[in-house]
């Protein structure tokens, strides 16, 4: 696809053309993974984070969050509960927070791996340095999902305190592939500032870096950040995105976004319809769920993982889709 193809459909307002690209995602996904749906259990361990992006809720600046953390009992708790349900690929994901060191997290990944030898194990625990990923790696991590957010870097200093950088989050997709990590790139659609160009560059990066995850879903305001009074990204927008990070990445596992789920009531289906083909549904406990606020409106916050892995999968099926409970490794 040519740069001027992908700014096309951007910018197409053109119902009958949407539906040729969702066709072509839909069967680009079939061909590798047919209409299998991919399940993996979050857990939302700590909303503690040291940094301050500009976009997020759980950022350092936002003084009216009630902060916690799961101990590593209560995390392994969660993922007993997760195997009941069936699930075998355990996500845990945070803000990056210091009381979390290596050897702790080295602790519970290991704990997880020796209770559940055969499960996929994903973290999401932000940038951390090339000798820490490679420790949690060795400790039984599989994947790690660290989304770059926009690939251009004046866009980005627009999202990030200076502190932070495109060239540092960069280099930590590179050591994570290097280390042997099934790694996870992404980006928001509808930051402020973006443009059709930031998305083409966003577009661009995922196409020749080829993650073995793509998570995608819109920008949503949360109240207490500085993009408080942002406006939301786009529905169709961001299945735009979907579809076309599907295209130019075949192979790639691509959920079906909550954020995606939050702004539309179908959301999530019309993502699966877009190209995207895994779920994550929340196995946090429902105590905590409220408080890990990326943004606001954030569906599912009150339901318990046993609701949550029933409603997802009636979607699912009631999309035409089917579901699958296994590791889900890339395809090959
Ligand atoms: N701290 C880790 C993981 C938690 S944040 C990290 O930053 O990688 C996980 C993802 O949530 C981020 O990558 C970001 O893309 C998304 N996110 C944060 N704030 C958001 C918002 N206001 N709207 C939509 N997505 C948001
Ligand atoms: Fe922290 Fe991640 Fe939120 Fe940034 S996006 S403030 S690193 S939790």
């Amino acid at each position: 696809m040519t740069d001027a193809e992908i700014l096309q459909i951007i910018a197409d307002r053109d119902a009958a053309a949407l539906d040729r690209l969702s066709a072509a995602a839909d069967a680009a996904r079939q061909t590798h993974y047919g209409k299998r749906v991919f399940f993996r259990g979050l857990i939302e361990f700590t909303n503690y984070c040291k940094n301050d992006c500009y976009y997020c809720g759980l950022r350092r600046g936002n003084l009216t969050l009630l902060r916690y953390r799961l101990p590593p009992d209560e995390i392994l708790e969660c993922c007993r509960q997760g195997q009941k349900l069936g699930y075998n690929t355990y996500v845990l994901q945070g803000g990056e927070d210091p009381y979390f060191t290596d050897e702790r997290v080295v602790e519970i990944v290991a704990a997880v791996r020796a209770e559940f030898p055969d499960c996929a194990i994903t973290l999401s625990l932000g940038e951390k340095s090339a000798e820490s990923y490679e420790k949690f790696f060795r400790a039984g991590a599989n994947r790690y999902l660290l989304r770059h957010e926009t690939a251009n870097a004046e866009h980005y200093a627009k999202l990030h305190p200076p502190a932070m950088s495109l060239a540092t989050r960069m280099q930590c997709l590179r050591d994570l592939r290097k280390i042997g990590y099934a790694v996870g790139a992404g980006f928001m659609v509808g930051t402020p500032w973006q443009t059709p160009a930031n998305l083409l560059e966003d577009l661009r990066f995922i196409e020749e870096f080829q993650p073995e995850m793509v998570g995608i879903g819109p920008f949503l305001p949360q109240a207490s950040t500085p993009f408080g009074d942002c406006l939301p990204g786009d529905l169709t927008l961001t299945l735009k995105m979907v579809a076309l990070a599907r295209l130019l990445v075949p192979k790639a596992l691509i959920p079906a976004t909550t954020a995606l789920g939050t702004i539309s009531a179908q959301g999530r289906e019309l993502g699966l319809k877009n190209g995207a083909n895994v779920v994550m549904p929340n196995l946090s406990p429902t105590a905590t769920r409220k408080f890990y606020a990326l943004y606001d409106h954030k569906i599912c916050t009150g339901d318990e993982a046993a609701h949550c892995r029933r409603c997802i999968e009636n979607r699912i099926v009631g999309a035409g889709f089917t579901v699958d409970m296994g590791r889900g490794d890339p395809a090959r």
